[in-house]
């Protein structure tokens, strides 16, 4: 049967025997043979040899020594060992040894002594001093990987780039790492005394608290939470934490101790940012609201000028004559009246008219456009990648085509907040037109939507969008000579949006710099 199998296959033991006499050694190893060892010996006889021994690259199951040996003997085998920190079985067997001799050899580090009359004996030690010496080689082994966990925690717990901390379960530190002490100002061992609680700010103290109760009850692992938190010196900065359970059980051991983890992160960087972002969105809607208003403006103007016109010739024509002088007392009055209305609609018009003369090349509008916008791209996993053709840079246009590349590119990064994509903005020279593209691969415009979208205030962001940036856009892009198309797919391979922009040749100095 296999058990009997495994019974009686010899165990391999590897035995240095310190001995004078090779006929004992010999002996030695026939019993140990005849036990179930497979024997793998080496005799010597001199302090030299046991040093090598121990030396070299061989190691040993079992040390059995002579008690004396002419010049060597087990006494000084066993102080060499200890010198060396050696821990192998030792026993001893000798053809006699007193009493006072085997006990200060037991005391020296012998673990055991045999006579050799009484070789029986021998094996049960053997077996008893080999499970002992494993049990030890493994509480070593354990202790050596308590000893590297722990240096691995430690140095993952100070180096941390993050603050962290363990509390008692009413928040008194037990442990803070490096971090923490550098963000709350207060030196690691002064930590100790004190409560995580009274750095929250005090109108923040209670906020959290029915999740740390329920945290502590057990009923929840962990959650998280923004506070702001005050330093030693008073100062304040928003954290992130992350507060979690630590249940510490030892082995073998039902009961259990609980201590709260701490992960507390300085967010001031993050808030300054989404604030810059918020700002910046908010800047954005003002401007095209701006615009927009002047397009009304606009548009009401010329709406009103041309009756305008009509009624200061009427009033030129009438004969004032045949009025009586109150009559014409009205009228003069009438004719100041609209004189007024007429200057009005002419500085409107005239605030909304282009600034002649000052211009910008498109390289320059787009680049930046592209700044103004990168970092919310890079915030929500958006990459953008422009291309500029050659003669792109010299080009001439009206700034107010900032706005347009502006609500472009910003609807374009609307479509895909929740899904990330690519933005490609596009500008060439193309038969003496500037050509921009904007393409997206966002969620696309319905077919039904493709001309509403043109319409004032119609836009599918609720309360965040205007409804204006179409609108005025292709206003500007028709004032300034330019014509625009937009093509959209909700689904498939080529999902997105692409809008291009033709604008006339005025703005493009030819031919000299193409040549360049
Ligand atoms: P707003 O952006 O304030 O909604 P716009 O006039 O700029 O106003 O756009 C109108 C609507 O057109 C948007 O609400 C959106 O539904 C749609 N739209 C515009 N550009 C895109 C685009 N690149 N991808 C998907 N939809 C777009
Ligand atoms: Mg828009």
């Amino acid at each position: 049967m296999s058990s009997g199998l495994l019974n009686t296959a010899p165990r391999p033991l590897r035995v240095l025997m310190i001995e004078d006499y090779e006929e004992d050694a010999l002996l030695l190893q026939r019993h140990l043979g005849r036990s179930g060892f497979r024997v793998d010996a080496l005799r010597i006889e001199t302090a030299e040899a046991l040093g090598h021994a121990l030396s070299g690259d061989r190691e040993w199951d079992l040390i059995i020594a002579d008690y004396t040996l002419p010049g060597f003997g087990a006494r000084e085998a066993l102080e060499l060992m200890q010198q060396r920190g050696i821990d192998v079985p030792f026993i001893i067997v000798s053809g006699t040894i007193d009493e006072v001799s085997a006990v200060n050899a037991m005391r020296a580090g012998a673990h055991d002594y045999v006579l050799k009359g009484h070789l029986e004996r021998l094996i049960p030690a053997i077996e008893r001093e080999l499970h002992d010496a494993e049990k030890r080689r493994e509480r070593l082994r354990t202790e050596r990987e308590l000893q590297l966990l722990q240096q691995r925690f430690s140095a993952t717990f100070n180096q941390a780039a993050v603050g962290m901390a363990h509390t008692t379960t009413d928040g008194r530190f037990v442990l803070v790492n490096q971090r923490l002490s550098e963000l709350l100002g207060v030196p690691v061992d002064r930590m100790l005394a004190l409560n995580l609680k009274d750095f929250i700010l005090p109108s923040e103290r209670d906020a959290d608290k029915e999740l740390y109760a329920e945290l502590v009850e057990g009923r929840r692992t962990g959650y998280r939470s923004e506070r702001n938190l005050m330093r030693h010196d008073g100062s304040v900065f928003p954290a992130q934490l992350t507060v979690s359970l630590l249940l510490h059980g030892s082995v073998g051991h039902d009961v259990t101790e609980s201590s709260v983890l701490w992960v507390v992160e300085d967010i001031s960087a993050r808030k300054a940012a989404e604030r810059e972002t918020s700002e910046l969105m908010q800047r954005l809607i003002n401007s095209e609201r701006l615009a927009a208003a002047g397009r009304m403006a606009n548009t009401l103007a010329h709406e009103i000028n041309n009756p305008l016109e009509a009624l200061t010739n009427i009033f030129y024509l009438l004969d004032k004559e045949s009025l009586t002088l109150a009559g014409q007392e009205l009228i003069a009055i009438a004719a100041r009246e609209l004189d007024r209305v007429g200057h009005i609609t002419r500085s409107t018009l005239s605030f909304y008219r282009k600034m002649p003369g000052r211009t910008l090349d498109l390289q320059t509008l787009l680049t930046e456009v592209v700044q103004l916008f990168q970092s919310r791209a890079t915030q929500h996993q958006i990459h953008m990648d422009s291309f500029y053709g050659p003669g792109i840079d010299q080009t001439g246009y009206d700034p107010a085509l900032r706005q347009v590349f502006a609500n472009l590119v910003g609807n374009a990064l609307e479509a895909m907040e929740t899904s990330g994509g690519r933005i490609r903005i596009r500008a060439r020279i193309r038969d003496g037109h500037a050509v921009v593209t904007v393409s997206d691969t966002g969620h696309g415009i319905d077919g039904a939507n493709l001309q509403t979208v043109f319409e004032p205030f119609f836009t599918t962001k609720g309360e965040r969008g205007t409804g204006l940036g179409l609108w005025v856009t292709r206003g500007i892009v028709e004032e300034q000579g330019g014509t625009l198309q937009l093509r959209s797919a909700t689904r498939g391979k080529y999902r997105g949006t692409i809008v291009r922009i033709t604008l006339p040749a005025a703005g493009v100095r030819e031919p000299a710099v193409l040549v360049n």
